[in-house]
């Protein structure tokens, strides 16, 4: 099999290296750039398998980035940014990245990133055209319309199942509020985002009845993911 091919979007020189150092020693190929343009023309003549983009860009934005790549590719995309730019990371996700890293990381931060995401890139390519999910305990039947844990039914309002169906079509990805609260009511309101909080704390405590199964990671300020056990 060969090794996932990794472009990091990073125009600071310590940071770069430092990520460059961690995937060669990881068994992971990589290119670089050094900027948006340069990032841009790389994701379309290389095809990588996943790439690792710096919000804060000498020459476009990082959020534009992903906006052209996302016109004809849905190649993985992993966002690095300062904790200050929480806004521009839901933008980002928005526009369709995947996931984020927070700078400062650490080594085995970034792994665990690579990994959560090439699991959803195996879970993507194995439930297509699947009208089952299965997810640890969780499976859901969306023919049926009904979710169940360890076979048992799971009594669940539309809202609720609604959710689940949402996280579970993204397992593994990062779902921000206002794409949930957009899903749901067409709409992102603060009320929304109340009723979000609500309906998302009685779905996990449907979900996560044993407390050593999470299913579903909160993203304080940003969002939900579900976790692919
Ligand atoms: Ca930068």
């Amino acid at each position: 099999m060969n090794k996932p091919l990794i472009l990091v979007v990073e125009d600071d020189g310590t940071v770069r290296n430092l990520i460059t150092t961690t995937l060669k020693s990881n068994e992971y190929r990589y290119l670089t750039a050094p900027d948006g343009e340069s990032a841009i023309a790389a994701a379309s003549n290389q095809q990588p398998d996943i790439v690792l983009l710096d919000l804060g860009l000498p020459d476009i934005d990082g959020v534009e980035v992903i906006r052209r790549i996302r016109c004809w590719s849905q190649m993985p995309i992993i966002v690095i940014s300062a904790r200050s730019e929480d806004t521009d990371k839901i933008a980002a996700l928005d526009a369709g990245a995947d996931d984020y890293l927070t700078k400062p990381f650490s080594v085995a931060e970034l792994l665990a990133r690579l990994r959560v995401t090439q699991r959803r890139l195996t879970a993507l390519e194995s439930k297509t055209g699947e009208s089952v999910f299965h997810n640890g305990s969780l499976t859901i039947d969306y023919g049926a319309g009904c979710a169940y844990m360890d076979g048992a039914a799971l009594k669940l309002t539309p809202t609720e199942y609604k959710l689940l169906c949402l996280l579970a079509k993204d397992v593994g990805k990062v779902l921000t509020h206002t794409y949930l609260t957009d899903k749901i009511w067409g709409s992102c309101w603060e009320s929304d985002m109340a009723s979000l909080r609500v309906h998302m704390a009685t779905l996990r405590k449907k979900l996560e009845r044993n407390p050593d199964t999470q299913y579903i990671q909160t993203h304080i300020g940003i969002g939900y993911r579900m976790l692919k056990l």
